[in-house]
């Protein structure tokens, strides 16, 4: 059976939240050229966006994990499947997510990205689902808090489906 999609954020609204996270950004790294470190593949959407209207020289750079095995939303376990092409020592790093559920994936790529001493470290999250948080993790950017719902759209799959779709979707 298909699963059914609802409209949930229209692509003008997302537009208007990555915008306000730009301006954001922009203004707290006047004098400085962050790293933004794409998370794959969901934050690829959101970035590209991003990065388009934050109006500052900003390098860019990816990293892809994975969780290991089934019990990844309780372990917080997490491989590195593509680490970063660059050395981030000194420089300042954003790290650019679609959603925050747990917060478990975003807890470990922080604590591994200071492991190589960048000179500040902050999180830019388009959704964040606070409800679902299971250590204690803030964005230092939030487009939009949802509730516990499954989303998909703007680079969010459902095994690797729909990540093209412009707007986000609840999927039921
Ligand atoms: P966390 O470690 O915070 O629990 O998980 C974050 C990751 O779970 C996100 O990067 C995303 O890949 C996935 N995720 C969490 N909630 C959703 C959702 O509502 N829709 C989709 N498509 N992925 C989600």
């Amino acid at each position: 059976m298909e699963n059914s999609l609802q409209k949930y954020i229209d692509r003008a609204e997302i537009e208007q939240r990555v915008k306000a996270m730009a301006q954001n950004i922009a203004a707290d790294y006047r004098e400085e050229t962050p790293v933004m470190v794409g998370v794959l593949k969901g934050a690829v959407v959101f970035m590209a966006d991003l990065i388009r209207k934050v109006e500052i020289p900003v390098e860019l750079d990816f990293i892809a994990v994975s969780s290991y095995g089934a019990s990844t939303s309780t372990s917080g376990i997490v491989r590195i499947l593509k680490d970063l092409d660059q050395n981030i020592e000194g420089r300042e790093v954003i790290i650019v997510e679609d959603i925050i559920d747990t917060g478990l994936t975003l807890q470990y790529l922080k604590e591994t990205l200071y492991q190589r001493k960048p000179k500040g470290l902050r999180l830019a999250a388009l959704l964040d689902k606070p409800e679902r948080r299971q250590v204690n993790i803030e964005a230092d950017y939030v487009g939009l808090n949802i509730p516990d719902k499954f989303v998909v759209g703007y680079g969010l799959d459902f095994n690797e489906k729909h990540r093209n779709l412009p707007d986000i979707y609840l999927m039921e």
